[in-house]
């Protein structure tokens, strides 16, 4: 990686930085406390804030969500994960709770934006169970024939796919493609764990705001209601205690509280 700066490499398969709108990567970051954001990431993030109070709440209940998935799937005996639109790296990334389970899980984060890329290089690059790959999740193909998946998953295996905080950025259009394609290609046993917004109980000036921002960004988002939700999951069997808001899966009382019930998360198994 040579210490080049991110943003100005030679490479021209390496996409470039875009501060002209703001990035959801970024975004997230922001929500979690990171330092890896842009002013107009911050001033996107402060629109949210207006309509979702509760945004860093939320972003932290969304990844305790991730701990105790990934924990129960690892304790399934999963061990391969592809963790799509993984993110920036944060406290507790996925390798890292799936290693406490087994050691020699292995772990490939997708992501489509050059940030991730450039930092997931350099979080991962001592562990060879773990790898980056830029892919967009709209194309399937581009995840699963990624040369770092073929190195690292086993489809002969049971996978662990993780969307979290993901799926609500495809449409009612792209959803049985997208879906479908990925069910298509793991083995049975196999687990698929997502989480997405909800419009349910939620006040529908809010939900237009906060989609109205997204809208400003690469990546629109969707808040749907439960059932239109549910059928994400089309194929898979939901496990215990099926789709519900995040506080109800499977709850650690070590987990930080409040609830927001912003969104919706389940684990479903391919039987
Ligand atoms: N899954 C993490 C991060 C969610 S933020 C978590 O829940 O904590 C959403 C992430 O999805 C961002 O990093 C963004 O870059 C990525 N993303 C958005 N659209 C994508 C796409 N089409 N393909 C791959 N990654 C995408």
């Amino acid at each position: 990686d040579g210490g080049i700066p991110i943003g100005q490499q030679s490479d021209p398969t390496i996409p470039q930085i875009d501060v002209s709108r703001p990035s959801v990567a970024r975004m997230y970051d922001y929500y979690l406390g990171g330092k890896d954001n842009y002013r107009v990431d911050r001033e996107a993030v402060d629109r949210v804030a207006e309509a979702m109070p509760e945004i860093r709440q939320l972003a932290q209940e969304n990844r305790a969500f991730l701990r105790r998935a990934v924990r129960y799937m690892a304790r399934q005996g999963i061990r391969q994960f592809i963790d799509i639109g993984s993110g920036l790296p944060t406290v507790g990334n996925t390798h890292e709770i799936a290693q406490e389970v087994n050691p020699d899980v292995r772990v490939v984060y997708v992501d489509n934006d050059p940030v991730v890329l450039a930092h997931g290089r350099a979080l991962l690059a001592a562990d060879d169970n773990t790898a980056v790959a830029t892919a967009d999740m709209h194309h399937p193909e581009e995840v699963l024939e990624h040369p770092q998946t073929r190195k690292l998953i086993d489809f002969d295996e049971p996978v662990g796919v993780l969307m979290i905080a993901m799926v609500h950025f495809l449409t009612v259009e792209e959803r049985p493609a997208v879906m479908g394609r990925l069910l298509e290609a793991l083995a049975p046993g196999s687990h698929l764990t997502a989480t997405h917004v909800t419009t349910d109980g939620k006040p529908a000036d809010a939900v237009a705001q906060i989609e109205a921002v997204y809208a400003t960004t690469p990546t629109p988002i969707f808040f749907r209601d439960h059932e239109e939700i549910g059928h994400f999951f089309d194929g898979y069997e939901l496990v215990d205690p099926g789709l519900v808001t995040l506080e109800g899966w499977r709850p650690d009382p070590q987990d930080p509280a409040p609830a927001t019930g912003w969104l919706y998360g389940g684990v479903g198994r391919k039987v």
